[in-house]
C-alpha cells in the first residue's frame, strides 16, 4: 500500500480529523515560506514584517511591494481546495494554520482557526474591533498608495486603511512576532479532541503554534505529515509523505471519493 493509500485509509476510519498548516501549503500559490532560501525571514536576518521593516526602515517600499505583490495574486492552490473539499464530505472537523493569507478560506474551509490572523481583516487599534474585507478590496485601497514609490511611507499606508466606526485607525490584523496568537483556545481543543491531524507544510519551529501538533500526538490521534522536506515536526508523526501538498492532497482525496464509490 502507497502512503497515498495509507493516509486515505486512516482518515476515512476517524472519528474527527483536523488539519494543521504552515507557509509550506501556500508556497505553491505563489507566497514564499519566510525562513527557507529567499524568503523574508531568510534575506533580512529577522522574524516577523514588522521587525524587518523596523530593522530595515529606508527599505519600507521594496520589503512591503514585494510581500504585498506575492498576495495580491495569490489564489487557493489544489491543496487547499483538497482541505476544504475533504471538510465538506466530514473527514476534516477544520483548519488550524499559521497563515495569514486568507486562502484556506478562499478555498471553501469553513472552519478556519488563524493563530497568527488574518491579513485581509482590520482591527481598531483603539477598541480592537475587528471587521473583515476582501483581497480585491484590500489591493484596491493598498495599491495606490504602494504605487507611489516616492511618497510612499507606514503612516501613508494607515491612513488608507478604513477608519473603525469608533473613529480609531485600523491595522491589518495579522500577528506580528511577539505578539499574542489568536483562536488558541479553539485550536487546542480541536488538537486535544482530534483523532487523525494531518500536518501539512509546517516547520514546526514557531511557538506556540508548533506545540498542536504534540498537543494531539499526546491526547492519542495519529499524525499525518505531508511536507516535501522534513521538519522538525517529522519524528512526532506516524506517517510522513515526501511529497508536494498540491499533488499529495488531491490524491488523498481521491481515493477516499473512489472508496466511497466502491
Ligand atoms: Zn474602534
Amino acid at each position: 500500500m502507497s502512503s497515498i493509500e495509507q493516509a486515505a485509509k486512516i482518515i476515512s476510519s476517524s472519528r474527527k480529523g483536523v488539519a494543521f498548516t504552515g507557509a509550506g501549503i501556500s508556497a505553491a500559490s505563489g507566497i514564499s515560506t519566510y525562513r527557507d532560501s529567499g524568503g523574508l525571514w531568510d534575506r533580512y536576518g529577522t522574524q516577523g514584517i514588522l521587525n524587518v521593516l523596523a530593522k530595515y526602515p529606508d527599505k519600507t517600499h521594496e520589503i512591503l511591494d514585494g510581500f504585498f505583490s506575492a498576495l495580491e495574486k495569490a489564489q487557493p492552490n489544489p491543496a487547499h481546495l483538497a482541505l476544504a473539499k475533504l471538510e465538506e464530505m466530514g473527514h476534516l472537523e477544520g483548519v488550524i494554520t499559521q497563515n495569514v493569507d486568507n486562502l484556506h478560506r478562499e478555498a471553501g474551509s469553513k472552519s478556519v482557526y488563524e493563530l497568527h490572523g488574518n491579513l485581509f481583516r482590520f482591527r481598531c487599534m483603539t477598541c480592537g474591533k475587528k471587521q473583515g474585507t476582501r483581497r480585491k478590496a484590500f489591493f484596491d485601497m493598498v495599491r495606490p498608495v504602494l504605487n507611489k514609490a516616492e511618497t510612499f511611507s507606514l503612516e501613508a499606508l494607515l491612513m488608507a486603511f478604513p477608519k473603525c466606526e469608533c473613529g480609531g485607525m485600523t491595522r491589518p490584523d495579522f500577528v506580528s512576532f511577539g505578539e499574542a496568537v489568536q483562536d488558541l483556545p479553539k485550536a487546542r481543543i480541536a488538537a486535544q479532541t482530534c483523532d487523525v491531524m494531518l500536518v501539512v507544510g509546517a516547520s514546526g519551529v514557531v511557538y506556540p503554534a508548533a506545540a498542536l501538533p504534540e498537543i494531539a500526538k499526546s491526547a492519542g490521534a495519529c499524525l499525518i505529515e505531508i511536507n516535501w522536506k522534513e521538519s522538525e515536526l517529522t519524528s512526532l508523526c506516524n506517517l510522513s509523505i515526501r511529497a508536494q501538498a498540491t499533488e499529495a492532497l488531491p490524491q488523498i482525496l481521491s481515493c477516499l471519493k473512489s472508496a466511497k464509490k466502491s
